[in-house]
């Protein structure tokens, strides 16, 4: 499969010298993130270093799987060599290990591509990352399946032979995975690939056809296609079962052989999560076999939100590029559908509209989120660390798929200020208090930073339970949801909070616990609304406050203060909204600013303390200044003022 853009990255990886158009090998230099990726390859994972025969025999079953698919529509492609199979040889005088498949082979473009890049979107910047610290790096690779480029574990120079199904020439690639790479004329018999490794010193072991035997059993039983092994001068051996895994029955498979299924499908080298293999029966017929991923793949929050299920027809895959197999926010999904009722001769183009494929991914949202609603309420701590991992993912699902709301809401789980750990919209209904009308939220970006917001002191105080958001997700299902069995959702950030209607614990409902308002608040509240003019939509006394002396607010039909923020940041807004300045009537500094506010003078005397109060609020939530300028003048007025007071 030629990748989206492979001619122009192939033209512009680095020609360095040797290139000679007609003949001798050209030297390319490997892209940084492949230099970089082999460096920790070659360094960090060698504990687990027998991996890399699992990866190459992975792409030799890929290579087979999709020349079966091309030749579908081009039969000649398979011409002469039907049977599809990779062959592992071991050569002791050579010191070298090869494995070859006659699969779909590449031509000179696909070679430079597939083997001087890293064709996924986001890998440079992953690749950047990588701390350097081998045990971290380790498990970030994790997420991301080293691939090809494993060999260099055991190899101290690697040579590539391959021709194109339907090619009629061979290429050869060779490098030492040291910054770059030669390509020249090569040759080989029929179409496929031949990876040689020339094993390095330390990893003669892999010459030994006990251990190659055992590793193909643990980690390649799986793979469809039969693996050869020939030892030197001996007879070919087929080592694995060669039948897709999904065809046998589940009690005949063990957890290990799931696991390793799953890190062929998935290019991963976690474990799943989770792992669901069933028939669905009835009007529409087809195999399943899906995992969720025990870590969160690098890439899951890339735009194109694609799902990388691969469909099979028969037995024979199609593509792992079907958007209409699955809902986008079910993409952390990875493995195998394989129906019995689409046309083997489908093409790509009329997997469109499909009603067939409708059906299934229909039956697959389904099933999937009644899974998930098991785990979530059988297993809680474990669906923890799946929420950590794909809960915003499944969100996007609460805004763009009403089909599957209900279902939905059942499975989302969150942070509260209620409890530690994860609780479910029931739970928080069953906990609401007498006279709460409402299930209460604040989103921000962290959990740190909404934690500390100065609008949840008089939800704590009640014993109000707050739901904490922090994924940017939430801005949008939460106005599309609006209500939750008749609850609406309602920001601690919005204006008409209606807390004095809810009891406070250990008070009658309507109980006066705070004093009085004092003396003066009606006046220093137009006098502030009076100085701070425009830059307020209004200025009003809080309930919601405790300790802090100010917080802000949006009004009802405003814009969500997070809303706002977020979009900014993602420059979908250049407009800023009004926010309503709510101010404590019980906090000392309010108290002595209404005490001050009926004298004579006052409007000129507050008016820097107006701004003030204003920054202040603003800096609470997290917001740069307008001013800053005209912020520390004020501060620094204010402090020498008190000094001087102090002082005389
Ligand atoms: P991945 O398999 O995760 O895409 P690899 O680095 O292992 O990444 O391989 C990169 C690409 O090289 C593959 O996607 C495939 O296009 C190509 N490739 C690797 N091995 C083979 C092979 N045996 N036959 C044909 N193409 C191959």
């Amino acid at each position: 499969m030629v990748r989206e853009g492979s001619l122009i990255m192939a033209k512009s990886a680095a020609k360095e010298k040797g290139s000679k158009p007609g003949g001798g090998p050209e030297t390319l230099q490997f892209r940084a993130e492949v230099s970089r990726l082999l460096d920790i390859v070659a360094h960090s994972l060698y504990s687990e270093r027998e991996i890399f025969l699992r990866e190459l025999v992975s792409n030799a079953s890929d290579a087979c799987d999709r020349l079966r698919y091309a030749a579908l529509t081009d039969p000649d492609l398979a011409k002469g060599d039907g049977e599809y199979r990779i062959e592992i040889r071991p050569d002791k005088d050579a010191k070298t290990l090869s494995i070859a498949d006659n699969g779909i082979g590449m031509d000179h473009d696909e070679l430079v591509d597939n083997l001087g890049t890293i064709a996924r979107s986001g890998t440079a910047e992953f690749v950047g990352n990588l701390s350097g610290d081998g045990a971290k790096d380790v498990s970030l690779i994790g997420q991301f399946g080293v691939g090809f480029y494993s060999s260099f574990m055991a190899a101290d120079t690697v040579t590539v032979t391959t021709r194109r199904a339907g090619g009629d020439r061979a290429w050869r690639w060779r490098s030492d995975g040291k910054g770059s790479f030669t390509v020249e004329a090569g040759e080989r018999d029929g179409r496929g690939t031949t990876v040689t490794l020339h094993l390095r010193e330390d990893a003669v072991e892999f010459l030994n056809p006990e251990r190659l035997r055992g590793i193909i059993k643990t980690y390649s039983d799986h793979i469809p296609v039969p693996i050869k092994l020939t030892a030197d001068g001996g007879e070919a051996e087929t080592v694995n079962q060669a039948s897709a895994l999904w065809t046998r029955p589940r009690n005949a498979i063990d957890a290990k052989q799931y696991a390793e299924f799953y890190h062929h499908v998935a290019h991963a080298m976690d474990d799943p999560w989770h792992t669901m293999h069933f028939r669905a029966e009835g009007v529409i017929e087809y195999t399943g076999l899906l995992f969720i991923p025990g870590t969160r793949p690098f890439d899951i929050f890339h735009p194109d939100r694609k799902s990388s299920l691969k469909l099979y027809v028969h037995r024979v895959f199609i593509t792992d590029d079907c958007p209409e197999l699955l809902p986008a926010w079910l993409r952390f999904l990875r493995g195998v559908i394989d129906s019995e009722d689409l046309d083997l001769n489908v093409s790509r183009e009329m997997l469109q509209k499909n009603p067939v494929l409708a059906k299934i991914r229909a039956g697959l949202a389904r099933r999937v989120l009644g899974e998930l609603q098991k785990k979530a309420e059988q297993e809680a701590e474990s669906y923890a660390t799946f929420w950590e991992n794909f809960g915003a993912v499944l969100k996007e699902g609460l805004y763009e798929d009403f089909a599957y709301r209900e279902q939905l809401l059942k499975v989302v789980r969150f942070r509260s200020t209620g409890q530690d750990g994860l609780v479910s919209l029931a739970e928080y209904l069953g906990r609401m208090k007498e006279g709460q009308q409402a299930i209460y939220y604040i989103s921000g970006e962290d959990i740190d930073a909404v934690t500390r917001s100065p609008q949840l002191e008089g939800f704590r105080k009640r014993g109000v339970e707050v739901l904490l958001l922090t994924d940017p997700v939430d801005e949008f299902w939460i106005p599309s949801v609006g209500v939750y069995e008749g609850k609406p959702f309602k920001s601690v950030t919005r204006a008409g909070a209606e807390l004095s209607a809810i009891k406070e614990d250990g008070a009658a409902a309507g109980d006066k616990t705070q004093d009085a308002a004092p003396k003066g608040l009606g006046v220093l509240l137009a006098l502030l609304k009076q100085t701070l003019g425009d830059a307020v939509k209004d200025v009003r006394s809080s309930d919601r406050l405790t300790t802090s002396a100010v917080c802000l607010v949006s009004d009802d039909n405003d814009i969500d203060m997070r809303l706002e923020k977020l979009l900014k940041q993602h420059k979908q807004l250049d407009q800023s909204f009004a926010r309503i300045l709510e101010i404590n009537p019980d906090h000392a500094l309010i108290r002595s600013l209404a005490a001050e506010a009926e004298s004579a003078g006052a409007a000129d005397r507050l008016a820097d303390a107006a701004y003030l109060l204003l920054d202040q609020a603003r800096l609470l939530e997290g917001e740069s200044l307008p001013d800053p300028q005209a912020f520390a003048r004020r501060l620094e007025g204010m402090i020498s003022k008190g000094l001087a007071s102090s002082g005389g």
